[in-house]
Order: C-alpha cells, then sequence, then structure tokens
C-alpha cells in the first residue's frame, strides 16, 4: 500500500516535470517535498524493491511528451507543429553556433528522456552517429525528401587552393578517424574547419525545402500520434501557406532584378541561390564561421568592385568587423543576414517564426540587389 502512494507521487512529480516551463519549479517543489517525506524513511526502505519500477515509470512519462530537435531551424518548425501536444526541446543550445558542435556523453545521455529525434541531415548533424551509437532514440532526417547538392559542386568555385580539396576524395577514412583532432584545431582557430559530410547541409535556408521539411515532421508526430493528426496536418498548412506565398513573391522580385550576386560570411545559402537563381559569394566554406583568408577577402573585394555590390552580409548576432572592412574598402555597406544556426535573444523572446525570418533574409538580399 505504502509502496503504491509512492510510486504514485513519482509518477506525478514526473508528469509536472515533463511541463516544460514548470520543470524548474517542479524541482524546487520536490526539494520542499523531501521535508516530510524524510519522516516516512521506513516506508522509503520498503519502496526500494519499487525502485526500478518507479524509474522506468517515469521516464515512460517523459518519453511520451518530450520530443527533440537538433538545432534552432528544426526546433522552430517541430514547436509550431507540435503545438502543445508534445514538449519540443532543441538538443543543441540555440544560442550557440551549431557547426562543429560535439556533445557530451551527460548530454547525449539526456536523449533518453525521448523516443523521437528530428534533424536536419544532410551532414548537418556531425553527432549522429555518436547518439545512434549510444540512446535508443529515433532520428528523423527532415530534409530526406530534398534534392542535396554535393559539398564540391560549390566548393571549387570560390575555395581555390583551399586544404578542404584533397582530403574530399582521398581520405574519406581519415576524416572520420581524426575528428578529435580537427576538433582541437577548430578550438584555436575556427578556420581551420573542415566539413565531413558529402552534401552542402543547409537546406533550410531555402524556403521551398523548408516546407518540404516541415512535412516529414507532420506526417511523423502523425503517425506516433494519429488522434492528434488533424491538429498536426492544420499547423503544417499554415506554415506551407506562408512559405509558398513567400516563394512566389520572390521568384517574382528576383526575376526582375539583374544583379544576381551577394557576399555572405559563409557558403550557407546554395540551396537559397539555386531557389531564386542567384549566386553566393561565401567569405568562408561551408561549415567554417571565423575570419576568413586573405586571399579570399582580395578577390571577393576585386569582385564586389566589378559587379559593384553594395552590401557585404555579416552573421546575424555575430561580429560585423570583418564585413565592415571589406564593405569600407569597397564602398559597400555591412548588413546582416540570418543562417539560423543560432538564436539571438530577440529571437527567442518574441517567438519569431522560421517564416518569419526566412523573409527577412529573402527581403535583405532582395534590398541588396535591387
Ligand atoms: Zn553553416
Amino acid at each position: 500500500m505504502k509502496v503504491k502512494n509512492i510510486i504514485g507521487v513519482l509518477a506525478l512529480s514526473a508528469v509536472l516535470a515533463a511541463c516544460g516551463n514548470n520543470a524548474e519549479n517542479a524541482k524546487t517543489d520536490s526539494n520542499d517535498a523531501k521535508e516530510e517525506m524524510s519522516v516516512k524513511e521506513d516506508s522509503k526502505e520498503e519502496a526500494k524493491s519499487g525502485e526500478d519500477k518507479k524509474d522506468s515509470d517515469s521516464q515512460k512519462a517523459n518519453e511520451e511528451n518530450v520530443i527533440y530537435a537538433s538545432f534552432f531551424p528544426i526546433y522552430n518548425l517541430a514547436k509550431q507543429i507540435a503545438g502543445d501536444k508534445f514538449e519540443v526541446k532543441s538538443f543543441t543550445n540555440l544560442k550557440t553556433e551549431s557547426h562543429g558542435f560535439e556533445p557530451s556523453a551527460k548530454e547525449i545521455a539526456e536523449l533518453s528522456t525521448s523516443k523521437l529525434m528530428f534533424v536536419n541531415g544532410a551532414g548537418m548533424e556531425e553527432w549522429e552517429d555518436a547518439v545512434k551509437n549510444t540512446v535508443d532514440i529515433d532520428i528523423v532526417n527532415t530534409s530526406e525528401r530534398i534534392d542535396l547538392i554535393k559539398a564540391s559542386e560549390d566548393d571549387h568555385d570560390h575555395d581555390h587552393e583551399d586544404a578542404d580539396h584533397d582530403h574530399d576524395h582521398e581520405d574519406a577514412d581519415h576524416d572520420h578517424e581524426d575528428a578529435d583532432h580537427d576538433h582541437e584545431d577548430g578550438e584555436e582557430g575556427h578556420e581551420h574547419h573542415h566539413h565531413h559530410g558529402e552534401f552542402d547541409p543547409h537546406t533550410w535556408l531555402d524556403p521551398a525545402n523548408g516546407k518540404v521539411q516541415a512535412k516529414v515532421i507532420a506526417d511523423k508526430l502523425s503517425e506516433v500520434d494519429p488522434a492528434n493528426k488533424d491538429y498536426y496536418m492544420a499547423n503544417y498548412e499554415k506554415i506551407a501557406k506562408e512559405l509558398d506565398d513567400i516563394v512566389a513573391e520572390y521568384k517574382d522580385k528576383f526575376a526582375k532584378v539583374d544583379n544576381k550576386k551577394f557576399i555572405v560570411p559563409h557558403q550557407a545559402f546554395g540551396y537559397l541561390a539555386r531557389e531564386f537563381d542567384l549566386e553566393q559569394i561565401p567569405l568562408n566554406s561551408l561549415t567554417s564561421t571565423g575570419e576568413a583568408d586573405a586571399k579570399v577577402l582580395k578577390e571577393v573585394s576585386d569582385l564586389a568592385k566589378a559587379e559593384k555590390i553594395k552590401t557585404v552580409f555579416y552573421e546575424m548576432g555575430g561580429s560585423d568587423k570583418e564585413a565592415k572592412t571589406l564593405a569600407d574598402e569597397i564602398g559597400a555597406e555591412a548588413k546582416p543576414i540570418n543562417t539560423l544556426e543560432f538564436a539571438t535573444d530577440e529571437e527567442l523572446s518574441s517567438n519569431k517564426t522560421y517564416q518569419e525570418m526566412i523573409k527577412e533574409n529573402l527581403e535583405a538580399i532582395y534590398d541588396s540587389l535591387s
């Protein structure tokens, strides 16, 4: 009888803990509750034998409520689609750059509170194998229906003599064995980041892809929770309509401008450029987010002068120093562009949607070209 009561209390606190923002409060409450509980030391002892069951009970309650998204854009879409039916958590810290993230064993273990995680795929989540090998979680690749751009297709355009080149072909194995070594390099200087993947991972920056990725999320949620299928599909349809409108509006706008080239902080806009028939000029390669190579800066500067480019984009929420220097040199302006690879405080506090951020990017690019 006593055992049963304690299980009841624990199950209740598991439910409370699963209620998102209340998790912290629930923790404090259970600390207070400990005082009262200590009187019942005897029953605690008796309950010991039931401990395994309690753990698995509370874990089960969590698994049914929590879903993970790998990083900001996927998190934002999953939250919009899941609405109040699931608690959506981001695996990476929302305010930290996502490239090069290497989760700790503890962070990976936390995923066992859920059964389901949405990732971008296309090689964005370099830690995916580590998670697969450790935790029993269903990892859903939201870019699986997208025609991916090969990493090397774009690389040769602006990455002349970049070290990235050789190891793409001969050294596939070496890449993987050397992950630790790469990471150490990365901490000293971001410019040494190499991309490990075969594909350009930045699918989400094209709104047409975002719609496809949102559909994957809606389909999966409908599959695991068929009772709420209509709810998920309605949330998806709203996003899809907004994205369709954005694509139509900017296809029209971009078709009318002569200049198609825009300067970006790193090579993240390949899918967007393909969708709208534009050309990105990156200061950094696919996954490096540090300072650009002097040689690349000189090339971009010459090109920008010849093409009369009037804007140099820098990473929203990041440093504008390099962009400003280049902009001054070519008589242009430095302006922010959003890779959505991390979120700013303003984006999080205002609950800004993926659709709004993507539209702002397109408007900024359009403004720079027209
Ligand atoms: Zn990137």
